[in-house]
């Protein structure tokens, strides 16, 4: 089942110095994943991606004033154990 609640995810935002170091294979790091260290916030204009590693901007989204439809509400599983 794919909502909006689910990972819809179909293009990661990435840092490209993370990248290439991670590419290069002097990390010890599994998966880009587990070498990115991103921020992710709002800003006066949008939405930010920020990497702390290298302190560069990843991204950043202008909403052009718009107030976009947002989903903050989250699944969670419970078990009965
Ligand atoms: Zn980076």
């Amino acid at each position: 089942m794919r909502t909006s609640l689910t990972n819809s995810i179909n293009g990661y935002v990435i840092c490209s110095q993370c990248q290439s170091e991670f590419e290069s294979g002097t990390t010890d790091a599994g998966t880009i994943q587990e070498y990115s260290r991103l921020d992710v916030g709002f800003t006066d204009i949008g939405l930010q991606v920020w990497c702390r590693r290298h302190e560069i901007n990843v991204c950043h989204i202008d909403f052009e004033g718009n107030e976009l439809e947002t989903d903050f509400r989250c699944l969670l599983e419970y078990s009965d154990n």
